[in-house]
C-alpha cells in the first residue's frame, strides 16, 4: 500500500510575473514621493535664487530712488531752471549731472523744464543727447510735475534700452520749477543672470514681460490686457510694440515661483523646467523597481528552495515508507520462512525418528541375514572346540583304560570348559540376533586376552607369529561382558593373523594396554599390510571385506564395533606409522574384583 503524499505546489515564474505586475502600482506612490521630495528641494533652491535676485533688483532700484529729490535741491540745477537762457548755468548743470551719473552709475540723469523739454542732461555731449528733447508725454514727468514721485518702466525713445525712470519735482519754495529724472539701465541686470536651466521673469503691472533670461519671452503678455491697459500702453509706449503677443507658459513644463514687488507693481518669477526633477525621480523609481524586482527574485528563489525542501521531505517520507513497507514484507517473508523452517525441522525430526527406526530395523534385518551367512564361520568356530573335545574325550577313554583317572578327569575338565565356551559362543550369537543388551560387568582383561590367544594359539604357532605382550602384571578390570569381550578379542586376533598370512617373516603381533582417566585402552598391532584406505573407511560396515568369500564374511569388525558400543566402549581402526594395522579397544575401567572369567559366561547366556 503506497500512500500518496501531497506534492507541494510549484511556484511558477508566470505567477511571479503576475505578482510583480500587481506590485507595480506600488511604484506610483514611490514616484509621487520622489517627485514631492525633489520638487521640494528644487523649490527651496529656487526660492533662495529668487530671494537673491529680488534683493538684487530692489537694491539696484532703491539706490536711485531718492537721487532725483536730492539732486533737485542742488542750487546749480535750480539756477538752470530759473534762468534757462543763461548758457553758463546750463553748461554747469550739464557737467554736474554728468559727474553725478559717473559717480552713481545711473544710465542718464536729465533736467526738464515745466514743459517737459530737457534743459540739461548727463549725456549732453553725446550724439543721442537728450538736450532739447521733450518727454512731457512720459507719465513720470506728469507725476513728478504734479508733485508726486514719478516712476516708470519703459524703453528709451532714443536709446531703445530698457530703463526705469525715477522722477521728482525741482522746487523753489512751493513752486515747481521743473523735473529731474534718473534713468536706471535695466538691460544690464538681465545680463547678470547666469546661463542656468532656471529662467527668470519680471512682469510689470500689465503682466507684460519686461525682464527675462529668455529673449523670446521678452515683451510678451503673460495675461490678456484690458482696454485701459492697452490705451495706457499706446499712450506711454513702454514696450517696443503696442500689442504685446501672449506668452504661454505650460505649468506642466515649468515649475513657477513668484514674488510681488509692491513698490514697482512688478512680479518676479523663477521658472524651473520640470524635467530637472524628472531625471532623479526616474532614477529613484528605477531603483525602487530594481529593488522590487530583486525582492521578487529573492522571493522566487526562497519559494523555489522551499519547494525543493518540501520535495525532499516528501521524497524522504516516501523512501522511509517504502523502506518500512519492504521491512514489513521482509518480516512477513521471514516469519513465513521461519514457520516453514519450523515445519521442516519438525518433519526432519519425524523423518529422523523414522530413519532411526528403519535403521534399527535394517540393522536387525542385517543381523538376521548375517546370521545365516555366519553359520558357515560359526560351524568353523564351533568345529575347533568340537574337534578338541573329541580328541580330549578319546584321550580320556584311553587314560581311563590305563587307570589314569586323574589325567582322565583333567581331560574331562577341559572338555567341560570347551563345551562352556561353545555354549557361550552360541549364546552370544543369539544375543547378537536378539539385540542382547546385558548390562556390562567387571571383567578381568588379561585372562580374556589369554583365552582369546589360546583359541588361536595353534594357528599362530603354525604361522610363526611372534607375540610381543606389553601388559601389566596387575589385573586390569574393565566394564564388559566376558564372552563378548573374548569374541571381540578373538575376532581382532584372527584378523591380524589373516593379515600377517599375506606377509613374509618376520610376522609380529603386539599387545599393549594404556590406562588413563577415561579408562583402559588395549592396543593390537601387527606388521601386516595394514588397512587399505577404503577398508579404513568401511571396515565397520557389515559384509565389507577384502577377502574372498571362503576367507571372510565381512562381519567380524561389524560385530566387534556393535559389541563394543553396547559395552559403552569404542573400537578405533588405524594404521601404525611403521606399517601394519593398529586396533584400539577403548574400555571403561571397572571397579576391582569381579566375576571369574568363565563363570561370567553363564550370566550372559
Ligand atoms: P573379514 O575378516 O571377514 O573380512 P572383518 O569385518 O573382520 O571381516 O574385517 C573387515 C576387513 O577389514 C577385512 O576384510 C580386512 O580388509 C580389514 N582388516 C581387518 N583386520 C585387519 C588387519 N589386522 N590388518 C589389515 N586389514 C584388516
Amino acid at each position: 500500500m503506497t500512500a500518496t503524499l501531497p506534492s507541494p505546489k510549484r511556484p511558477r515564474w508566470r505567477s511571479l510575473a503576475l505578482l510583480a505586475l500587481l506590485l507595480t502600482p506600488l511604484l506610483w506612490p514611490l514616484q509621487q514621493l520622489a517627485e514631492r521630495y525633489y520638487s521640494g528641494a528644487l523649490i527651496e533652491q529656487n526660492r533662495q535664487t529668487l530671494d537673491l535676485y529680488v534683493a538684487n533688483l530692489l537694491g539696484t532700484l532703491r539706490r536711485y530712488e531718492v537721487l532725483p529729490q536730492i539732486l533737485g535741491d542742488l542750487p546749480a540745477l535750480r539756477n538752470a531752471l530759473l534762468q534757462p537762457n543763461k548758457g553758463a548755468d546750463l553748461n554747469k548743470a550739464n557737467r554736474l549731472l554728468q559727474q553725478v551719473r559717473e559717480q552713481t552709475g545711473a544710465d542718464v540723469i536729465y533736467l526738464m523744464d515745466p514743459d517737459g523739454k530737457t534743459l540739461a542732461a548727463s549725456n549732453w555731449d553725446q550724439q543721442d543727447s537728450f538736450i532739447e528733447r521733450n518727454f512731457a508725454f512720459r507719465p513720470y514727468f506728469r507725476e513728478a510735475f504734479a508733485g508726486r514721485s514719478g516712476r516708470f518702466f519703459g524703453l528709451g525713445t532714443t536709446s531703445g534700452k530698457r530703463g526705469y525712470y525715477f522722477a521728482a519735482a525741482v522746487r523753489d519754495g512751493t513752486a515747481i520749477l521743473g523735473v529731474l529724472v534718473v534713468k536706471v539701465d535695466l538691460d544690464h541686470t538681465e545680463t547678470l543672470w547666469g546661463n542656468t536651466p532656471e529662467q527668470l521673469l519680471v512682469t510689470d503691472a500689465n503682466g507684460v514681460v519686461i525682464l527675462t533670461s529668455r529673449s523670446d519671452w521678452r515683451f510678451h503678455a503673460s495675461r490678456p490686457l484690458d482696454n485701459a491697459e492697452r490705451a495706457a500702453i499706446a499712450a506711454n509706449r513702454p514696450y517696443p510694440t503696442l500689442a504685446p503677443a501672449p506668452l504661454r507658459i505650460e505649468p506642466r513644463t515649468w515649475l513657477r515661483q513668484s514674488r510681488e514687488l509692491a513698490e514697482t507693481g512688478w512680479t518676479v518669477s523663477i521658472l524651473a523646467p520640470r524635467k530637472l526633477i524628472d531625471r532623479p525621480v526616474r532614477t529613484a523609481v528605477a531603483i525602487g523597481g530594481g529593488t522590487l524586482l530583486l525582492l521578487m527574485l529573492l522571493l522566487g528563489l526562497l519559494m523555489q528552495r522551499r519547494r525543493h525542501y518540501l520535495e525532499r521531505i516528501a521524497l524522504d517520507a516516501r523512501a522511509r515508507q517504502q523502506l518500512e513497507q519492504r521491512v514489513q514484507e521482509r518480516t512477513q517473508d521471514l516469519e513465513l520462512l521461519n514457520s516453514r523452517l519450523k515445519q521442516e525441522v519438525l518433519e526432519r525430526e519425524q523423518a529422523q525418528q523414522e530413519l532411526l527406526r528403519a535403521q534399527d530395523e535394517l540393522v536387525q534385518a542385517g543381523k538376521l541375514s548375517a546370521l545365516g551367512t555366519m553359520s558357515a564361520s560359526i560351524s568353523h568356530e564351533l568345529n575347533q572346540p568340537l574337534a578338541a573335545i573329541r580328541s580330549y574325550a578319546d584321550n580320556a577313554g584311553v587314560l581311563l583304560d590305563h587307570q589314569r583317572n586323574d589325567d582322565a578327569r583333567d581331560n574331562l575338565k577341559l572338555i567341560s570348559q570347551l563345551t562352556e565356551r561353545m555354549a557361550s559362543i552360541i549364546a552370544h550369537l543369539r544375543a547378537f540376533a536378539r539385540r542382547d543388551r546385558h548390562a556390562p560387568e567387571s571383567v578381568a582383561l588379561q585372562p580374556a586376552i589369554d583365552d582369546a590367544l589360546a583359541l588361536l594359539a595353534k594357528r599362530r604357532r603354525a604361522m610363526q607369529v611372534e607375540l610381543i605382550r606389553d601388559l601389566p602384571e596387575a589385573t586390569l578390570w574393565v566394564q564388559a561382558g566376558e564372552t563378548r569381550l573374548r569374541q571381540v578379542l578373538g575376532n581382532l586376533l584372527a584378523n591380524a593373523l589373516d593379515a600377517l598370512a599375506e606377509c613374509p617373516q618376520p610376522r609380529r603381533l603386539w599387545l599393549s594396554t594404556e590406562q588413563n582417566a577415561e579408562g583402559i585402552e588395549l592396543q593390537l598391532r601387527d606388521n601386516g599390510p595394514g588397512f587399505s584406505a577404503e577398508a579404513l573407511q568401511r571396515a565397520r560396515e557389515p559384509f565389507f571385506t577384502t577377502k574372498t568369500s571362503a576367507q571372510g564374511l565381512g562381519l567380524g569388525l561389524a560385530i566387534c564395533d556393535t559389541l563394543m558400543r553396547a559395552l559403552g566402549g569404542e573400537l578405533l581402526l588405524a594404521n601404525h606409522p611403521d606399517g601394519g594395522a593398529l586396533l584400539t579397544l577403548r574400555l571403561r575401567a571397572a571397579s576391582h574384583g569381579g566375576n571369574q572369567p568363565l563363570a561370567a559366561v553363564s550370566s550372559e547366556s
